[in-house]
């Protein structure tokens, strides 16, 4: 197939993707629901790619890197419950996918990527989309952003060793952080949040990440 995909076509996909994929396996945010029902996957994987961008998988991005499968997405995002007001920071925007969800569902996102080709890939997707509220900064984002800190939603994209510091020390009075963690091949969800400036954790699903690469994530080579 070449071309891109009619809208027509990408809308009917993203309601069955939606139907089959998130509803039947539980998700039952409505906002995420339909956040994830308004922004066009095709759009952040290769033209060659989009036939699949609905596909029930994560799919290949360039750089060793993969866009999550959608049913990680939704469910990563049902456990932030973002709210219309909140500033969100995402490390890993990789194609800038979730960064654009975010973008639906809180009010302002700074999303960290520290693959710099990646970076003005998913800056340039989102502009495009008009997605004015993300903005893409280049850097490794275990070190979190703190020029713009605290936030009241923090969601990292790859499997990290353990929840770093710098994350949880920018995380906001009621905050919520959302992280993968665990070995370099599989995780579990981890959730914190803070309340009256403590701690407090939970274990989610399990779930197979690319590794958090950074000064308070896996080395990086192996
Ligand atoms: N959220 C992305 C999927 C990201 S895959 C999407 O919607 O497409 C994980 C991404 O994390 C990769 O692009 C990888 O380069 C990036 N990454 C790994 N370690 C990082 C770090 N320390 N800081 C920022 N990004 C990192």
């Amino acid at each position: 197939m070449s071309g891109p995909m009619p809208e027509s076509e990408a809308r009917r996909k993203r309601e069955w993707m939606i139907d089959t994929q998130l509803r039947s396996r539980a998700i039952t945010d409505e906002r995420v629901l339909a956040a994830m029902a308004r922004v066009p996957r095709e759009r952040f994987v290769a033209e060659a790619l989009g036939h699949s961008a609905y596909d029930d998988s994560p799919l290949p991005i360039g750089f060793g890197q993969t866009i999550s499968q959608p049913y990680m997405v939704a469910a990563m995002l049902e456990a932030l419950a973002c709210e219309p007001q909140h500033r969100a920071l995402e490390v890993g925007a990789g194609s800038g996918y979730q960064a654009a969800l975010l973008a639906e569902l809180c009010a302002q996102v700074w999303t960290v990527e520290i693959v710099e080709q990646l970076a003005a890939q998913a800056a340039a997707t989102l502009r495009a989309l008009g997605y004015s509220t993300a903005k893409v900064v280049v850097g490794d984002g275990t070190q979190g952003l703190p020029e713009h800190a605290p936030y009241d939603r923090i969601i990292v994209a790859a499997g990290a060793p353990s929840v770093p510091e710098p994350l949880l020390e920018q995380l906001a009075e009621g905050g919520r952080l959302v992280i993968p963690i665990g070995g370099r091949v599989g995780q579990r969800l981890v959730i914190c949040r803070r309340e009256s400036g403590r701690i407090h954790r939970c274990e989610s699903m399990s779930c197979a990440f690319v590794p958090l690469i950074g000064l308070y994530g896996w080395s990086p080579g192996l």
